[in-house]
């Protein structure tokens, strides 16, 4: 831990307590300006992930990424583009506070972030998530999609 003062690595714990919450609070000081701060410590809780089929599984950014970059792949996204929505998605999940949570609630994130990315890679990956398996249910999706778009090219 850096003092936040000088910068120097050198410091020591002088108190340590727990609050109710789990979380560890330590007073510390600086060995060498002398200078006291206290740090917090808390464990980040990713939700388990509840699948359709009711089988928990643990949120795996990569398996997430991959998804998403299939859906992009070919389109003009940018892999960092990926990046911050994969980490903009664990983030989410890990300041909902909750143990487990839908898997759909995951594939709902992808999709409102993909729209806004590009739209050929969002109907690729809403097909498979939404389980739009007709012809008619993808036509109303884009449907949908080219009235939002009407609507933001009119204001
Ligand atoms: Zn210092």
């Amino acid at each position: 831990m850096r003092c936040p003062y000088c910068k120097s690595q050198r410091t020591k714990v002088i108190d340590t307590s727990h609050d109710a919450r789990g979380g560890v609070r330590r007073r510390r000081e600086c060995i060498v300006c002398e200078q006291r701060f206290t740090t917090y410590e808390r464990a980040i809780l990713t939700p388990l992930l509840i699948k359709r089929d009711g089988k928990r599984e643990e949120f795996d950014q990569e398996k997430l990424a991959s998804g998403i970059r299939i859906a992009c792949a070919k389109r003009p996204v940018a892999a960092s583009d990926i990046d911050r929505l994969v980490g903009k998605i664990e983030s989410t999940l890990q300041s909902m506070g909750k143990s487990e949570i839908s898997s759909r609630v995951i594939g709902d994130m992808v999709i409102a972030g993909l729209k806004s990315l590009d739209y050929i890679a969002y109907i690729r990956y809403a097909i498979v998530y939404l389980g739009l398996d007709d012809l008619q249910s993808i036509r109303n999706e884009i449907d949908r999609l080219l009235e939002t778009e009407s609507e933001i090219s009119l204001s």
